[in-house]
């Protein structure tokens, strides 16, 4: 073992960063102390037992698992396994995660190193690291960690094996196995740390709901209209809502039977909505206030598709501008409001007219001002039934709009009648 690895079990055994038990141990053996006294000088600096890479902490339930202990030892079951790999130092490490269980309840893990445990085995596991991740505790298993089979089943109350409908996903889920359909799918290149890279970004549904997706290792299965099924997928927090990242240990096999996707999205008030903190696929009913401006007839920038003002992009400056169509609009239920933001084709059908009937009008009235005007005798004060994407920043709540409609029924009533419901 090198330092680097010496400080590596150190770091999970003491739930520290690394690169400080690097600089504490390669200060020390700069000194010329023996590594074995480093080690355990580097443990009492940071509240370890100094003696204790071999002395098995006592045997505990998951429920008794606190970010205060630094090693403990557990009998668990494998609930999930899922493989990454991650850049760590200028190398790439394959590392395992996911969830163990005991009767107790449940814990997340990262193993450094592959033990070869499957979900559903029954593991006896000693010195294991806890470290703080998310506020909850996790056990790192690392170089010290001794991982065996357990003489009887460990007995749990969890799911055994990570296959989840698209509405139970929640962020922080590792080794996951979704049946969905890919409704949508398109390749993007970015810029990742390997330079140019291919990556598929669209959206899956079943029968639960709708969620994005980013494969990050570009399956030639994902395409537009396929029932898959994929295994071994992680859920990351995009703008409030799960989104399922594939990696290079997916595994997508094509389903013969086609997944059936939820047609209508949940319906919530507007204080509902923005409350969960972001949804990817919703349903309100509201009045429409206003349509800002930087509705109607708008020209953005070729290069980047921001709205320019007078021929200049903020990012490009003078750039020859493209036109477009979009509403941004305040809808209000009464119980909170949200900019609504209607892209081409929507707003083309709000306003009755394509970018080059909105273009005529526009000549022809000597002001771009008359396609919006158009839009806002349209809208303002009327109540309609809108479903899209809701993101919330610092800037505010925004509905990215996929479908508009008039609504029959009124969003006060609604919201009434939701009230209701909760006070019962
Ligand atoms: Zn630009």
């Amino acid at each position: 073992m090198d330092v680097t690895s010496h400080a590596e079990e150190l770091a999970s055994a003491l739930g520290i960063d690394t690169q400080e038990a690097k600089d504490d141990l390669e200060a020390l053996l700069s000194y010329s102390v023996p590594l074995e006294e480093a080690k355990r000088s580097v443990r009492r600096k940071h509240g370890g037992e100094p003696g204790s890479t071999d002395a098995t902490p006592e045997t505990r339930s998951l429920a008794d698992i606190t970010t205060d202990l630094e090693t403990v030892s557990v009998e668990v079951r494998v609930l999930t396994v899922g493989t990454r790999t991650i850049r760590y130092q200028g190398e790439d490490n394959t590392i395992r995660e996911g969830r163990f269980g005991d009767e107790t309840g449940t814990i997340s893990y990262t193993a450094w190193q592959d033990f070869g445990f499957e979900a559903g085995d029954s593991l006896a596991i000693g010195n294991a690291g806890v470290r703080e991740w998310d506020d909850e505790p996790e056990l790192n298993l690392g170089a010290s960690t001794s991982v065996a089979l357990a003489e009887t089943p460990v007995e749990t109350d969890a799911p055994i094996g990570g296959e989840a409908d698209l509405l139970a996903l929640e962020p922080g889920d590792r080794g996951r196995t979704v049946e969905a359909k890919v409704l949508s799918v398109e390749q993007r290149t970015i810029n990742g740390r390997d330079g140019e890279t291919e990556i598929l970004s669209g959206v899956l549904g079943d029968e639960t709901a709708r969620l994005p997706f980013t494969d990050w290792d570009p399956h030639p299965p994902v395409e537009a209209g396929e029932s898959l099924r994929i295994e071994d997928v992680y859920v990351r927090e995009y703008r409030g809502s799960p989104s399922i990242n594939l990696s290079a240990f997916s595994t997508v096999t094509p389903l013969s039977e086609p997944v059936v996707v939820a047609d209508s999205a949940p319906r919530l008030t507007l204080a509902e909505a923005i409350d969960s903190g972001g949804l990817f696929d919703v349903e309100v009913v509201a009045n429409v206030l206003e349509v800002r401006d930087g509705s109607g007839l708008i020209e953005r920038c070729p290069d980047c598709g921001r709205v320019i003002q007078n021929g200049q992009c903020r990012v490009h400056g003078a750039v020859d501008g493209e036109d477009d169509l979009r509403i941004k609009a305040i809808l209000d239920d009464g119980t909170d409001s949200v900019t609504a933001i209607i892209g081409t084709d929507l707003t083309a059908e709000i306003y009755g007219g394509d970018i080059a009937d909105a273009t005529d009008a526009a000549r022809d009235a000597m002001d771009k001002g008359v396609v919006a005007d158009a839009i806002r005798d349209e809208l303002v004060g009327g109540c309609f039934r809108v479903r899209g994407t809701l993101s919330i920043d610092e800037y505010g709540a925004n509905l990215t709009v996929e479908e508009f409609e008039p609504a029959s029924d009124k969003p006060t009533s609604l919201a009434a009648a939701a009230l209701a419901e909760v006070r019962q």
